[in-house]
């Protein structure tokens, strides 16, 4: 798989330390699988102290701690977890948990990658991510119901040399996937008219089509993330479009789609 060694080792390394430092019987565990296709989902589960509803909902925001009792106990900045998340959302993914007092807590990160096989990964035009490099030539169907959002976009997918087809909602992806057209990577909206870009995937995953779809959303907020990635979309691309991670989410396209023309 493609990812960034780094983050992905200190997110985990956060997660671990965290489930190690909160159980002081029973049991961590560690599973990772790999869902849709090309996103990696790791779980870690512990049998520790829990963590209340309350805390829950600000679990994810810098130097929060789960209560002042618990900071006596065990230390800590309360930044670890702010920090995974970020991290996370780097890599275009995002971290969940559940828990229970006194049970214990699972935290899921999932991550969308690149599955490499075995003539692409060899190919060095397309191990460069975040320049425009390797991308010229490729076929990328835009689809954004907002006509400044298109205009945009098709000038930095342009710039990089790619070709670039322009739909306005959902139903038209729908009508265009589904017939004799292909393409190296799809950007879609979330919200537009006529049919949303969640129902367009869907359905799309429905009809067997496997081809490398990517969510356009300015709510990049870490539940919304965890239902584009459920809708069968392999990654985000947070609003404003940042021109770096736009042709490097392209370029995992190329990675990834094995199959696709
Ligand atoms: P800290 O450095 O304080 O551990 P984190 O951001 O990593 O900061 O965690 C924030 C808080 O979330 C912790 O103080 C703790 O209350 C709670 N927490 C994190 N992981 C777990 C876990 N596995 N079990 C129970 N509580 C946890």
């Amino acid at each position: 798989i493609q990812s960034d060694p780094n983050r992905l080792r200190q997110i985990l390394l956060n997660l671990l330390g965290n489930a190690i430092k909160f159980t002081e019987t029973g049991s961590i565990g560690i599973s990772v699988d790999l869902v849709h296709g090309n996103v990696l989902r790791f779980a870690i589960s512990d049998t520790g102290i829990g963590i209340g509803a309350e805390s829950i909902r600000h679990l994810f925001q810098p130097f929060t701690q789960g209560d002042s009792s618990t900071t006596r106990r065990f230390g800590g900045s309360g930044l670890g977890l702010a920090i995974s998340q970020r991290l996370a959302e780097m890599l275009g993914g995002n971290i969940q948990v559940e828990s229970q007092p006194g049970i214990g807590s699972t935290f899921t990160l999932q991550i969308p990658v690149g599955v490499r096989t075995a003539n692409k990964s060899t190919d060095p035009a397309l191990t460069s991510g975040s320049t425009t490099h390797g991308l010229q030539g490729m076929r990328i169907l835009l689809v954004e119901d907002d006509q400044d959002i298109r205009r945009i976009v098709r000038k930095y997918l342009e710039r990089a040399g790619t070709r670039v087809d322009e739909l306005t909602n959902g139903q038209e992806a729908l009508e265009r996937l589904s017939g004799s057209d292909s393409y190296d990577c799809v950007l879609m909206d979330i919200q537009m008219p006529v049919m949303d870009g969640r129902t367009a995937v869907r359905e799309l995953r429905k009809r067997g089509y496997d081809g490398h779809i990517v969510a356009m959303t300015a709510h990049a907020l870490s539940s919304e993330v965890a239902s584009i990635l459920d809708a069968g979309f392999q990654a985000y691309l947070a609003k404003p479009i940042d021109k770096g991670r736009l042709y490097q989410i392209i370029a995992e396209a190329a990675r990834g789609s094995n199959s696709q023309g």
